[in-house]
């Protein structure tokens, strides 16, 4: 049986501590960790405190055999994990002249100069090997600290999420396989539908969401975005790609439209790029049911060259949108309208709309009705136009 080995991220930043700031890099290296097959253990968060940070160090090189840390790399005063990592470690620290004409050139490379506080950058915990960091000033640090019973890596890396990311996948990533022994990855593939239900899209799928299967295909459902994660092991991740394509193709012949997308897609980019693409202006009249779908859209640059409050009723929805066309010669025109229905036959925190899409001409007019809870009704009713937009 290989070794398993036990890890634990660290955190560093008042920032995180006080909440200020939500924690997504420990969410990010948690899940690259998974995909390695190292078991993350621990996370810990801690504030910019020498001591505090001495502590967590101490304590981590007790229980765990990988430390990944993130933050506190930087020149300034409260930037404290080389020196605490020294201390924890009981090790001093010492210059790297090539890492400091490496900040030198940096610096002189952007035109800046460099203040003797980004010295410190130069200097690692004796014993320590350079993480480089091509996009930043802050090199990272790895380190391997012996105590009686356990050796624990220590990898320090910058907080900045895009900094953190490259470094880890330059560099750190490889290096866990080593230490690991683990030469496999876990790679996973997540198809975005919309449009239906979990359970109607699970009953779409001939038997692909079981236990045992590889790629395993596990299925989740938020905001009405049904996500189907495919999972697979293998060499590379071009290898794990080409397990996946025959289920990926089963996938896309038993669901069609419904797909909208993979891994990070969204609705509103994905509307957005067809709007580009075929270079189609869009022109939006809302009845004031839906002022965010037009910023959803604006955010994701789709070409909305016009979005407009106006007061119309269900009847007059479809002629709004040829309308609001022709007002702005753009290519296509959106109404969005109340549907006008009897008090009594309507559930509380129910909400009705009329969408009307006019294009060269033809008008397709869609009612929607939506219940669930107030807070993400309107999330959802802004999907499913955007949704209109994308089918269209
Ligand atoms: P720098 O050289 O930029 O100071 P650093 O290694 O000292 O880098 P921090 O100062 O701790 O890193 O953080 C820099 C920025 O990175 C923070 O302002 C924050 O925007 C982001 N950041 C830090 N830690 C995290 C985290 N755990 N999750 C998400 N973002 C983070
Ligand atoms: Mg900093």
């Amino acid at each position: 049986m290989p070794k398993t080995h036990i890890a634990e991220i660290i955190a560093i930043g008042d920032e995180l501590t006080s909440g200020f700031r939500l924690d997504t890099n420990s969410q990010w290296l948690a899940q690259r960790l998974g995909d390695l097959g190292v078991t993350v253990l621990y996370h810990s968060t801690v504030g910019d405190d020498m001591n505090a940070n001495v502590d967590v160090f101490r304590h981590a090189f007790t229980r765990s055999d990988i430390v990944i840390t993130t933050g506190g790399l930087g020149p300034t005063a409260d930037d404290l994990t080389r020196q605490s990592l020294a201390v924890a470690a009981g090790v001093e620290l010492e210059l790297h002249d090539d890492q400091l004409e490496h900040l030198r050139s940096f610096f002189a490379r952007r035109g800046r100069t460099m203040t003797p506080s980004n010295e410190i950058q130069a200097h690692f915990p004796v014993g320590a090997v350079v993480v480089p960091n091509p996009e930043g000033t802050a090199p990272g640090i790895e380190l391997l600290q012996r105590s009686t019973d356990r050796e624990t890596t220590v990898f320090c890396l910058p907080g900045v999420p895009a900094e953190m990311k490259q470094m880890f996948a330059d560099t750190v990533g490889a290096r866990l396989q080593a230490i690991t022994g683990q030469t496999q990855t876990i790679h996973h593939h997540v198809v975005r539908c919309f449009g239906s239900g979990e359970s109607h899209i699970e009953s779409l799928l001939p038997d692909l969401v079981k236990r045992g299967r590889d790629p395993t295909v596990g299925i989740t459902a938020s905001k009405g975005v049904i996500s189907l994660r495919l999972t697979t092991k293998s060499d590379s991740v071009e290898e794990c790609l080409e397990k996946m394509a025959p289920t990926l193709e089963t996938i896309s012949e038993c669901l069609g439209d419904l797909i909208f997308g993979f891994n990070d897609d969204t609705i509103e980019a994905v509307v957005a790029d067809r709007f580009k693409q075929q270079s189609l202006t869009l022109a939006i009249s809302d009845a004031g049911l839906m002022g965010a779908a037009a910023s959803v859209l604006m955010k994701s640059k789709a070409p909305v060259i016009a979005a407009e409050i106006a007061d119309f009723s269900s009847d007059e929805v479809a002629a709004q949108a040829v309308a609001i066309r022709h007002r702005f010669s753009s290519d296509v025109g959106v109404a969005i309208g109340p549907i006008e229905r009897d008090l009594e036959i309507v559930a509380a925190g129910e909400s009705n709309y009329r969408i009307a899409v006019s294009k060269q001409g033809e008008t397709q007019t869609h009612d929607f009705s939506f219940c669930g809870h107030s807070a993400i009704r309107e999330t959802l009713a802004v999907k499913r136009f955007l949704n209109v937009l994308r089918l269209l």
